[in-house]
């Protein structure tokens, strides 16, 4: 698809060249056929002159100017040789420029292109595990004859399982999508309130695994919309508790710094190895869990979705982290200016 487009973008590029090109050279040699003949036709009087003067000889008319027409289709040849030279040479050069310039114009579209299909097929193939594990449960137990309560409530049980994590997933994805088209209104938000707000979502799951999270930030005035940044620190949260052992503790800190805040959550869990660390903000990607004891659930989306609200606050998020001592995300979004502080006061 993006061959044809290349080729059809070169050939207007090139057709927009050799236009302009084959335009300039007719007004190019108009003007200088012009200049030719006029030039010639001085001549023309001068040489009679000097005929007559030096020889005594008064050609006619017809002797000089057959001399003059000569020398004015040699001179008009001479010109249209060279323009052609001129425009083949514009439309070689013109080809490989026009080729280049297609192949710039087109790349970020095709990038981008092949991002969102490899991101169909990821997300796809993330669904379709659920999927198939209740299609096998549900045909295992249909072909069951003697199937009872029992055995069928938990089978019911289990699908419902799958189902949450399904419409986790598809949540998930949703909010990718939804922060794509860049809905969002940027207004002025306390930080203290959206953390208040983040650690009462993770503090349940916090809580059986008996993880303090200590809240030592202060509060702070951001621009920023309230429910992604909500959504942004019970990501972290999420994860530092997933990602840490029971009876750890998660520290929440802030600093404000050249016009902006900066929002830690430091956990003590596992840390990122260093091969990881380049990927972990990635759409579906999951580090190795082979280490951690338990399994931890998780489609990887987490972190992308972290990093898309954090781009679109102008902010941005970093990670420090050590292996089996823990990771600290410090995420900066800017500070709410002063004169706003004036201006709505008023
Ligand atoms: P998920 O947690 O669903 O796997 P994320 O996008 O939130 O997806 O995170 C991507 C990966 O980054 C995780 O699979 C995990 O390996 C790593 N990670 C994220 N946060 C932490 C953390 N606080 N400590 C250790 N590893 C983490």
């Amino acid at each position: 698809m993006f061959q044809s487009a290349t080729i059809k973008l070169t050939a207007w590029y090139l057709a927009l060249m050799m236009g302009l090109s084959l335009a300039f050279s007719v007004v190019l040699y108009n003007s200088s056929a012009e200049t030719l003949i006029a030039a010639y036709n001085h001549q023309r009087t001068a040489i009679r002159q000097q005929l007559y003067t030096s020889l005594g000889f008064k050609p006619t008319p017809g002797d000089v100017d057959e001399l003059r027409d000569t020398e004015i289709s040699a001179g008009q040849q001479q010109l249209l040789a060279n323009l052609t030279l001129a425009n083949i040479g514009v439309l070689i050069v013109g080809g490989v420029a026009s080729f280049y310039l297609a192949r710039r114009t087109l790349r970020p579209l095709e990038e981008t292109l092949e991002a969102q299909a490899r991101f169909t097929a990821d997300a796809s193939h993330e669904l379709r595990t659920p999927l198939t594990a209740m299609q096998t449960e549900i045909e295992v137990s249909l072909r069951d004859k003697g199937l009872s309560v029992a055995e069928a409530r938990e089978l019911l049980e289990s699908n419902l399982e799958e189902v949450m994590k399904l419409q986790a997933l598809s949540n998930a994805l949703l909010t990718l999508a939804n922060q794509d088209k860049g809905n969002f209104e940027l207004k002025r938000v306390q930080t203290g309130a959206v953390l208040k707000e983040a650690i009462a979502r993770a503090q349940k799951v916090a809580d059986l695994k008996k993880i303090t999270i200590q809240n030592k930030a202060e509060d702070l005035q951001v621009v920023g919309s309230q429910d992604s940044l909500v959504q942004l620190f019970a990501i972290l949260l999420d994860n530092a508790v997933k990602y840490s052992p029971a009876e750890s503790v998660i520290t929440l800190s802030t600093s404000a710094k050249g016009g902006n805040a900066h929002i830690s959550v430091a956990d003590k869990g596992h840390g990122i190895k260093a091969e990881d660390l380049p990927h972990i903000f990635d759409r579906l990607y999951r580090a190795d869990q082979s280490r951690t004891k338990q399994k931890v659930e998780g489609y990887g989306l987490g972190l992308s979705i972290a990093k898309k609200i954090v781009e679109l606050h102008k902010g941005a998020i970093d990670v420090s982290t050590k292996v089996d001592h823990g990771s600290t995300f410090t995420v900066r979004i800017p500070l709410a200016a002063k004169e706003d502080d004036e201006k709505s006061e008023a």
